[in-house]
């Protein structure tokens, strides 16, 4: 082969494989996990290995970040929820007086985002994105925790307890009104931020048969009928569909159902909201023929901060301090010392 076509190879394969990824891996530098100055470790249960890692608290937020919130939505949506997540910890973590992850003993937090908040690494990160995306929003994770480094949601000096869910449907609720407890700054909150926010409108259609197959209940009755031949009482069985089959019992001024029958049994709003795998309790149903829809707006179980309110907000202007004080009534955002990283 001559030599100006090897040559021509070889700089072409230098141009098009070496130098891109020696470019990639210089762009890295600005996102690799940098170490960590001194500040508070927490012990976290990894539910995808099974295992107990130790890691520095900002490492963690930052990866909690990562797991929660869109790294699209703005930079004072990410702060805001920065805060949430280190406050959230906090207030678990035993060195600060918490009690821990109530499922994994020995744990101060588990990644099961159900139970306490989802955690990525920043390996899981790299994997779910593409390079760009990677090098832009792994930065703009960072850049988020660290900008709010140590700050905290507190309420009479407290560390609250800062729930956070995905989207409102419109409005938040009390604690009291979706759980048992009524927390003084879990308050239900309907503003113009809200109704901003992607409605999450999800219809279920399910065959009266499905429904009572995923329930274990009956919506049909038995009727007798008595008719009168040749002057005695005859008695006809029959099975026929309830009259009201569904039926709200209880419900949050925000329209999330507390209780609810359906057929012959009585659910909490929650357990339904599982089996039937439903984005949120903020539900209406409608039985037509032999069909039953449920239709519900909102993700999540509407206490404390909407993350697509947050996100609302941020593109309104507002800071995330405004977005925290807004869903985490009459708190402070304070910087607690011993919290920083750096
Ligand atoms: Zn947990």
């Amino acid at each position: 082969m001559d030599r100006a076509v090897i040559f021509s190879i070889a700089f072409c394969i230098l141009v098009v494989l070496v130098v891109p990824s020696v470019l990639v891996r210089g762009c890295d530098f600005g996102v690799e996990p940098r170490e960590e100055a001194a500040g508070p470790t927490l012990k976290v249960f990894v539910v995808a290995t099974g295992k107990l890692v130790e890691m520095p608290l900002e490492e963690y937020v930052r990866g909690v970040v990562a797991a929660e919130m869109p790294a699209s939505f703005g930079t004072e949506a990410l702060k805001a929820q920065a805060v949430a997540a280190r406050t959230f910890a906090v207030k678990r973590m035993k060195q600060f007086g918490g009690a821990g992850c109530a499922a994994h003993p020995g744990a101060d937090v588990c990644t099961d985002h159900v139970h306490c908040q989802a955690w990525i690494s920043d390996g899981e990160l790299r994997k779910r994105l593409s390079y760009l995306e990677y090098y832009t929003y792994a930065r703009k994770i960072a850049g988020a925790v660290e900008a709010t480094a140590g700050k905290i949601v507190t309420y009479q000096g407290k560390p609250i307890e800062a729930y956070y869910h995905a989207a409102s449907g419109g409005s938040t609720d009390n604690s009291e009104d979706v759980w048992s407890t009524a927390i003084p700054y879990l308050r239900a909150v309907a503003t113009e931020f809200e109704a901003r926010e992607p409605r999450f409108e999800q219809r279920l259609e399910l065959t009266v048969d499905e429904l009572e197959k995923k329930l274990g209940v009956k919506l049909r009755q038995k009727k007798v009928t008595t008719y009168k031949v040749a002057g005695k009482d005859v008695q006809v069985v029959a099975e026929e569909r309830m009259d009201r089959p569904i039926e709200v019992l209880s419900a949050s001024r925000a329209g999330r159902v507390k209780d609810i029958r359906v057929g012959d049994r009585v659910f909490s709003g929650y357990s339904l909201r599982e089996i039937l795998g439903l984005r949120s309790t903020k539900l209406t149903y409608q039985v037509v023929g032999d069909k039953v829809y449920f239709t519900t707006t909102g993700y999540g179980h509407g206490v404390g901060m909407s993350q697509y309110g947050a996100q609302a907000m941020a593109q309104a202007g507002k800071s995330y301090v405004d977005i925290l004080k807004h869903y985490y009534r009459g708190t402070e955002v304070i910087a607690s010392t011993g919290l920083a990283a750096r």
